[in-house]
């Protein structure tokens, strides 16, 4: 069995943070058109993804946060029938319109859903492709264009209604995943690894808030060898010790070099190449169970290129 889920929804198209914003909807249609173009649609099982119950957000979330945030969005609306331009600001580069609060149900709803599919055996790994993104989304706060956090959601969700005792949450966003870091470190059923560009946005991570964090801060124009063997050093055995049962990740794409948003620079193949360690791991300590959403990329063509990579990656074709 090698079956790759797709999971995305038109709703997640919705939420729109204004003209200019680089966590724009058309990153979604970049990444359609070129799963469309490779005919990796083909390949892959593609899946609505469902509205996640608010209940669920709060494995990782504060009851308060997730009221909070909801309440925003009503907020949104209430705005655009007053006439303004629909938006609300949580920071000066996260806002919600009225469509936000569904596509964050449809985001989570998603990686919940892979969860479920991989879990059943009906799929061997899966690649979300939704927004808004996750890993800055705190416990109690969303930043960093991020409300809920969906990949922590779905760890969560693994371990305490699937009864796994050990996940692994791998992270290669150009910036730090302080958000993730915020709710699992600490918890010992967790691994997480990450890379990030540092000193760099959010500025956290150089020190791990918890034993159970891997984390790999880089300099600014560190290019793909020297993080491939950062990654062979630090993250593969740190992975293999831990033996997880299922391994999510944080895929963001924002660490190509052809990314404006950050400084790295990675191409496509070392998405592929970091993609196929995951699945190695995968396949040897977890049955190969991997859900992978979508973080950052905001170079449209070079998001379109790396999500290609890492989804023909998953399903070894
Ligand atoms: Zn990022």
């Amino acid at each position: 069995m090698h079956k790759t889920g797709y999971f995305t929804h038109p709703d997640c198209r919705r939420h729109d943070m204004g003209r200019g914003h680089p966590e724009c909807p058309g990153r979604l249609d970049a990444i359609e058109d070129r799963m469309l173009a490779s005919r990796l649609l083909d390949v892959v099982e593609r899946r609505e993804a469902p509205l996640a119950s608010p209940e669920m957000l709060e494995l990782a979330h504060d009851h308060m946060h997730v009221a909070a945030m909801r309440g925003l969005a009503e907020e949104a609306s209430d705005e655009e029938r007053a006439g303004g331009d629909g938006l609300v600001f949580i920071d000066p580069d996260t806002a919600m319109n009225r469509h936000t609060w569904t596509a964050v149900l449809r985001a989570a709803g998603a990686a919940l859903a892979a969860t479920d599919a991989v879990m059943a055996g009906e799929l061997e790994n899966a690649f979300c492709a939704t927004r808004p993104p996750g890993h800055h989304a705190c416990r109690d706060r969303a930043m960093g264009f991020c409300i809920i956090n969906n990949v922590a959601v779905a760890a969560r969700y693994a371990l305490e209604r699937h009864g796994l005792s050990r996940v692994a949450v791998v992270d290669f966003d150009v910036h730090h995943g302080n958000g993730t870091e915020d709710i699992l470190a600490g918890d010992s059923r967790v691994l997480m690894v990450g890379l990030f560009q540092h000193p760099f946005y959010p500025y956290s991570g150089a020190s791990p808030r918890g034993d159970n964090m891997v984390n790999l801060p880089v300099p600014a124009y560190t290019k793909g060898p020297a993080i491939r063997e950062l990654i062979e050093k630090h993250w593969l055995p740190a992975l293999d010790d831990f033996r997880p049962e299922m391994i999510f990740v944080s895929a963001g794409f924002d660490a190509h070099r052809e990314d404006d948003l950050g400084q790295l620079g990675l191409v496509e193949a070392d998405y592929a190449w970091i993609t196929q360690q995951i699945r190695a791991l995968a396949r040897k300590h977890a049955k190969g169970r991997i859900v992978s959403c979508l973080e950052g990329g905001y170079n449209l063509d070079a998001l379109g290129r790396s999500v290609e990579a890492h989804v023909r990656a998953l399903a070894d074709v």
